[in-house]
């Protein structure tokens, strides 16, 4: 063995298996679980699989990784040997598509999960090419997909990259068993019943899990997805009836087959969530890398003190993904794992963000539990804040001070989205936010400013943004700080008009802020919104909604947004001549302000980078 391989070796002690030299020297002739991943192993628990590979190993399983491998040859499935008890496969943090191709469905050169960010080292459709290569490489070994691509593809779902209904991915995989949501409980009861000696094809009745049964079963009975696939209302129908089904089981037949949706897995409670976090992540990518991986190098001093958003945004993938209840880690959890990473003799005294999908949603709590398990609500938020909700922000302030005087830490960084509309309830955390946790621009994502398309993507009005910043700016003037807000915009949402954009383009600049960046909508799977994309109807209101399809239209609405730059000067004259409303181009464009008439903030947007949430398990 080469000196260089040797010394992987023995790093590589600290980290789950990826090679047969790795098992050996933990002394393992065989593992019971083996992981495939469509990312690069990076063992930090903002990682889905390495923190599930780390849940199974801490309850005494021998689980190996292999990470990226290639789906044309079966070798590369090989090298640990078979497992014992399964395969479990996950496309990694984002869906593949979404990984592979932009919202204008241009392929991207450059993948944040993959060492030195190429592009190219995980299959299309990942999850259905891993399982057709494990099940080639590894015979009869059963197979369980999960993440993110399974997840919110598990029922029969609109593709936006083939422009089709698509068949559960259950289905077109040919895997024996699906895991969705967050995953840890059901794959823990997945993998104590296969140890307990019972076949996979007996596993009916694990909460978190789908599966396909030969003959009809009772439960809330979807459309045949021959009834959907080409019928654009009985889809719209279809999705309303699973966001209204509760907790029921799922029935959906494929020609003479049942996929069965269980009902989902219940949230982890808090010493569960605590446990996990304390697992003995190396935070480093595996030894065997010798390129940087940029997604790890945006999270890599990052913590995550939460799980779930109640927001419901239309848009969105990760409540869908996470659920609504927010889960949070108590105090003591968050500050241990900080005082590791200051005993991290790389840790350079900077904690990048502390947060969730929603950092101020850290411990908010409900009420009254059984209203939200009877609870028909799309969001907790929209279109008012429920009474059910708790917002108290002490625990999160208390959590802030204790991070920031913990020895060898300088700075602690909130850099998640925060929710402006939750923040006008919090004024502790407002105030401490401010003094001491952002680095000069406060990230917000309002994503439009006009009451009409608002509508459409469940967000707070346009009254609740300003709201918030005369707040900010008061608290500012309090503090005797200045920040900026950086508001995250998006164009070709359903219902987004070019009278939508303009109206969000005055509200910008009545407030004297600019975007640098705007992202356009991309149908992801599984989303209500993706559901209006494709049927022209919100299926929760049964309203027609118009659709932006046209890849012209869509840049006249990006470059209203974005009106301030000379480069969209062209669109902007279009666009404003489409709406009959020449008149406003100095106003929306900010020209008449360059020539002294009014003040212009400089504020500018952050980059919305692919991958670059602090929590790649959204
Ligand atoms: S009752 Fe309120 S807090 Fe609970 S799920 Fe419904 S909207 Fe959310």
């Amino acid at each position: 063995m080469s000196r260089a391989k040797t010394d992987n070796v023995a790093q590589s002690k600290y980290f789950i298996p990826t090679t047969r030299a790795e098992m050996q020297a933990r002394r393992w002739d065989e593992l019971d679980v083996l992981f495939v991943s469509g990312d690069a192993y990076v063992d930090h628990p903002s990682f889905g699989v390495p923190l599930l590979a780390r849940v199974l190993e801490a309850k005494g399983w021998r689980v190996g990784i292999i990470a990226q491998p290639d789906w044309n040859d079966p070798a590369a499935f090989q090298v640990m040997g078979s497992p014992r008890l399964c395969v479990a496969i996950s496309s990694g943090a984002m869906d593949s598509m979404v990984n592979h191709y932009t919202a204008a469905k241009k392929v991207r050169n450059d993948d944040a999960y993959t060492p030195g960010g190429r592009a190219g080292k995980r299959p299309n459709r990942a999850i259905i090419a891993y399982t057709a290569a494990v099940k080639g490489a590894l015979k009869g070994v059963p197979v369980i997909i999960g993440g993110i691509e399974a997840s919110l593809r598990r029922l029969a779902h609109y593709d936006y990259w083939s422009n089709k209904v698509r068949r559960s991915i259950l289905v077109d995989s040919k895997a024996d068993l699906l895991l969705y949501g967050m995953g840890e409980k059901a794959l823990l009861e997945v993998v104590t019943q296969l140890d307990s000696g019972r076949r996979i094809e007996a596993l009916t009745r694990v909460p978190g899990t789908a599966w396909l049964s030969p003959v009809a079963l009772s439960g809330e009975q979807l459309p045949a997805f021959s009834a959907l696939e080409h019928d654009r209302a009985a889809y719209a129908a279809a999705f309303a009836q699973v966001q209204r089904s509760g907790q029921q089981r799922l029935v959906q037949e494929y020609a003479g087959r049942y996929l069965v949706v269980n009902p989902p897995a219940p949230a982890l409670k808090q010493q569960e969530l605590d446990d996990i976090y304390a697992l003995p992540f190396t935070r480093r990518p595996h030894p065997a890398y010798t390129e940087t991986i940029p997604a790890f190098e945006q999270i890599r001093w990052s913590v995550t003190s939460h799980r779930g958003c109640q927001g419901g945004c239309a848009f969105c993938a990760i409540s869908a993904h996470q659920g609504r209840l927010v889960q949070s880690r108590t105090p003591e959890s968050v500050v241990a794992e900080v005082e590791r990473i200051a005993n991290d003799p790389e840790f350079n005294g900077t904690i990048t963000d502390v947060g969730g999908p929603t950092a101020n949603m850290y411990a908010t709590s409900v009420r009254d539990l059984t209203r939200c398990q009877r609870c028909e609500r799309e969001s907790c938020l929209y279109p008012r804040i429920c009474s059910n909700l708790d917002l108290d922000d002490t625990h999160a302030v208390a959590l802030l001070r204790r991070l920031r005087n913990i020895g060898g830490v300088k700075h602690v960084y909130v850099a998640s989205g925060i929710r402006f509309d939750l923040l006008a309830h919090q004024p502790g955390y407002r105030q401490e936010l401010l003094h001491h946790h952002i680095g000069g621009l406060l990230k917000v994502a309002p994503e439009a400013l006009s009451p009409g398309l608002l509508k459409h993507m469940r967000k707070p009005a346009p009254e609740l943004f300003e709201t918030f910043l005369h707040q900010f700016y008061a608290t500012q003037r309090q503090l005797g700080r200045r920040c900026g807000v950086v508001p995250y915009l998006m164009a070709g949402h359903p219902g987004s008009t070019l009278g939508d954009m303009l109206n969000t383009a005055l509200v910008l600049r009545r407030n004297h802020l600019k975007v640098e960046q705007v992202q356009e909508f991309t149908p992801t799977p599984g989303t209500l919104a993706t559901c209006m994309y494709y049927t022209g109807i919100d299926p929760l209101r049964g309203e027609n909604v118009a659709v932006c399809r046209d890849p012209h239209e869509r840049r006249l609405q990006k470059a209203l947004l974005l009106a301030h730059q000379p480069a969209q000067h062209k669109l902007v004259r279009e666009a404003l001549r489409r709406l009959g409303r020449e008149d406003l181009f100095q106003q929306v464009s900010g020209t008449a302000e360059r020539s002294g008439s009014a003040p212009s903030a400089k504020v500018r947007a952050g980059k919305r980078k692919k991958g670059k949430g602090r929590n790649p398990r959204r």
